[in-house]
């Protein structure tokens, strides 16, 4: 059973006959529709398509909703490209009509640009292929010289290097898009360009006024992002660490060490995170990844993170269901490594709470007597995250009568939901029945170990506060 997920992005790629259902069957946990591209139009029928594939497989697939955020783009050329020298003057307006562009000068989608660089600022365009120094500033022109040239096309990402960039998080798009995805059943949203938790606090408030209690994932793609971390994770319910844009405004370089504190930080704080961006962009053309590939997937994995993600690979490569095969196969292998399994999780921390309490001890016992499965009942799915946190190789079934809570925990390292409706049980037969699933899925066997956690008073919310260890067959007679 793989315990890492995966996460791949709906586009055209994804829309050809049974692609969908092809890549569900291959294991993907969640689906990503991307907000920065295509029709509402377009995003609806997928997540429409997807319910009825999850309908007809039993499965409860997640689907995120990626928000677009303030990314900034070139407007467009008179003829579509232009060929940028080293030394060229080259300015961008944001008063400039929409194709005005050519050699000397291009429109840009934000207004107060100028506001937020100086002369002598890095701009990069196009993730850093392109390079304009800032020389001078004049009304709304931001007039620069190109340090690196190449051929520049339409609408181009543009960051500055070092962040700084003003613009807030939920642009007037992004509402509009928040809306729609709460109205085809998004169970996340991932916002964009997030500089602080207000960003994040805002995009809730916005889901709460909307009727959703839908995740909020914090795509870490700023400079400033990493300097308000801590606050930012504490406010989210999970991150992204967004490789792309990441990447360029801190430079590539430093991304390494940068995923490997986010993911560490983010575990410490009880959260899951999502390894997003080029992990196996080769394959976009080719049938199979680059050993570099292989090794950055397996490297997240050894870093601990929960997801691993694809873009590009799967909304519009050639082979979206192959990348996802070959995805799956180096997660499996990579978590047959003894790392992957061993924990030094909250060794010396205290527990705030009682069903945090048990699930923590829960895990330890299960670690230490070498259990072969945790049945955790569950109604938000907390207990199991809190589990997830610790590495192990246990699988942690949520049994949960929420659809909701089954598509959540699909995020979460190790954790697999299972339809079970507790308040229709009979209290004296629940560990019965928990076992019977388990035994009837082949997930346990005679003889077996398996922890089952869940709360006195059926059905409440934070309720777990009860901790049984049992060994498969010797359950027969009836336990409270
Ligand atoms: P994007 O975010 O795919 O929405 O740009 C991911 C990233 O920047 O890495
Ligand atoms: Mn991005």
């Amino acid at each position: 059973m793989r315990r890492t997920k995966i996460i791949a992005t709906m586009g055209p790629a994804t829309d050809k006959p049974d692609m969908l259902e092809n890549m569900v069957q291959t294991g993907v946990d969640l689906f990503r529709i991307n907000y920065s591209h295509q029709t509402h139009l377009e995003h609806r029928e997928r997540a429409r398509v997807l319910k009825e594939i999850s309908a007809r497989e039993g499965l409860e697939i997640g689907l995120i909703a990626d928000l677009q955020g303030p990314k900034i783009r070139l407007r467009r050329f008179h003829n579509g490209v232009v060929l940028l020298q080293e030394g060229d003057e080259f300015t961008l307006d944001p008063s400039l009509p929409e194709s005005a562009g050519n050699k000397t000068q291009v429109g840009v989608t934000y207004r107060a640009l100028a506001q937020d660089v100086n002369p002598g600022d890095t701009l990069l365009i196009d993730d850093g292929r392109i390079v304009l120094e800032v020389v001078n500033l004049v009304k709304t022109q931001v007039q620069c010289r190109v340090v690196t040239g190449g051929k520049l096309s339409d609408n181009k990402g543009i960051n500055l290097k070092g962040g700084g960039l003003s613009a807030g998080a939920l642009t007037r798009k992004d509402r509009k898009d928040l809306l729609h995805g709460v109205e085809i059943g998004a169970d996340y949203f991932a916002v964009s360009f997030v500089s602080s938790a207000a960003d994040i606090e805002q995009a809730r408030a916005l889901l709460k006024e909307a009727g959703s209690n839908a995740g909020i994932i914090a795509k870490f793609e700023r400079m400033e992002a990493l300097e308000n971390a801590a606050a930012i994770i504490e406010a989210a319910d999970a991150i992204m660490i967004a490789r792309g844009d990441l990447g360029v405004e801190i430079g590539d370089a430093a991304l390494p060490p940068v995923q490997k504190k986010l993911i560490k930080q983010a575990q410490d704080m009880d959260r899951p995170v999502i390894t997003a961006t080029q992990m196996m962009e080769s394959m976009i053309y080719n049938p199979i990844p680059t050993r570099a590939e292989v090794f950055d997937v397996a490297n997240a994995i050894l870093d601990g993170t929960d997801a691993v993600m694809l873009s590009g690979e799967t909304s519009i490569g050639k082979f979206p269901d192959r990348v996802v095969q070959a995805m799956a196969r180096i997660c499996e292998e990579t978590e047959k490594q003894k790392e992957t399994r061993e924990s030094h999780h909250r060794i010396s921390q205290e527990f705030k709470r009682i069903d945090e309490a048990i699930a923590m001890s829960a895990m330890y016992a299960a670690n230490h007597i070498k259990a072969n499965a945790i049945a955790a009942l569950t109604e938000t799915g907390s207990t199991c995250l809190w589990m997830s946190r610790i590495s192990s190789g246990i699988p942690i079934m949520a049994f949960t009568r929420h659809a909701s809570t089954m598509r959540k925990v699909r995020l979460y390292r190790g954790v697999y939901p299972i339809q079970f409706d507790i308040t229709h049980t009979d209290p004296l037969e629940a560990n019965e029945e928990l076992i019977a699933i388990l035994l009837r899925r082949k997930l346990v066997s005679e003889g077996d170990i398996v922890l089952i956690t869940k709360g006195d008073l059926r059905g409440r919310r934070g309720g777990t506060n009860n901790l049984k260890i049992i060994r498969v067959g010797e359950t027969t007679e009836q336990q409270i």
